[in-house]
């Protein structure tokens, strides 16, 4: 059983690539999947049509690009929405604070209805191992998705850090409301090169080689952070993934690649 939204929920927010007003309205479908509308182009969620960037994690169809998906998959993911057409202005999803949460509130305050839409579940069968370089993610069978992830710069204030996200009722006290996070000397560069205009202390984590530049919500807000990503990354592919992640220091694009080596190998069998 899959699930839409019972109420058109409709959101206003910038773009935090390009600092523009940017809108999403998500209108009920009883079929069909979850489809983005963009310039008179529809464009389904799933691997075929995402382009991830180190940034963030995109759709492109027919030259049509809607930026930043990923907070807002991991809320599809959590509330199980398999069926929604979501109209996109500005090419970008809103950024809201940073978080998934706000995206969240919208959602809830929408209301939600079943389908008879079938999830397609990605059930990992053995152990795969992804790498690059030092990042890597280990997937191992399990029951239900469960992700055990560090990340680690010394250089500069976030450290190392760790989390176990083990049980999905516990998204909404732990992970929903962790926030986008950056140095802002990166950020400053990325604005000279006219990129992440939308990125500001009010939506992004922010700190330089010694300390945070805003409070942060958790201690280990940025790994908390990664897991969002990650859990959007997953349920952008169009399966819901049942497995044990061990993952370290991924990206948006090495997600994306392990993703796909997941439904390579076990996308057939799964349903
Ligand atoms: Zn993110």
């Amino acid at each position: 059983m899959g699930f839409t939204v019972k109420n058109e929920i409709s959101l206003v927010g910038v773009g935090i690539h390009s600092g523009q007003p940017v809108t999403l309205l998500i209108r009920p479908a009883q079929s069909g999947g979850i489809r983005f509308v963009a310039q008179g182009v529809t464009i389904p969620l799933g691997l075929r049509y995402i382009v991830p960037q180190n940034l963030g994690t995109n759709l492109v169809r027919e030259g049509v690009l809607i930026k930043t998906i990923e907070h807002l998959c991991a809320i599809l993911w959590y509330l199980q929405l398999t069926d929604l057409i979501l109209e996109v202005t500005g090419g970008e999803i809103p950024i809201m604070d940073g978080s998934g949460v706000l995206l969240y509130e919208a959602f809830k305050k929408g209301g939600r209805v079943a389908t008879k839409t079938q999830r397609k579940i990605l059930t990992v069968r053995e152990p795969v191992h992804i790498f690059h370089k030092d990042i890597f993610l280990i997937a191992l069978p399990a029951k239900t998705l469960q992700v055990n992830y560090t990340i680690n710069f010394p250089q500069n204030p976030l450290k190392s850090q760790n989390i176990v996200f083990k049980r999905k009722r516990d998204f909404l006290s732990t992970i929903v409301s962790a926030r986008t996070f950056g140095n802002v000397e990166d950020v400053n560069k990325l604005h000279a090169s006219g990129r992440a205009l939308g990125a500001t202390v009010e939506n992004v984590l922010a700190y330089n080689s010694t300390e945070y530049v805003n409070e942060p919500r958790f201690d280990d807000e940025a790994v908390r952070h990664k897991v969002l990503d990650l859990l959007g990354d997953l349920y952008a592919s169009g399966y819901d993934v049942r497995a044990k992640l061990i993952a370290y220091k991924t990206s948006h694009t090495f997600n994306n690649k392990s993703i796909r080596k997941l439904v390579r190998l076990f996308g057939a069998r799964s349903s």
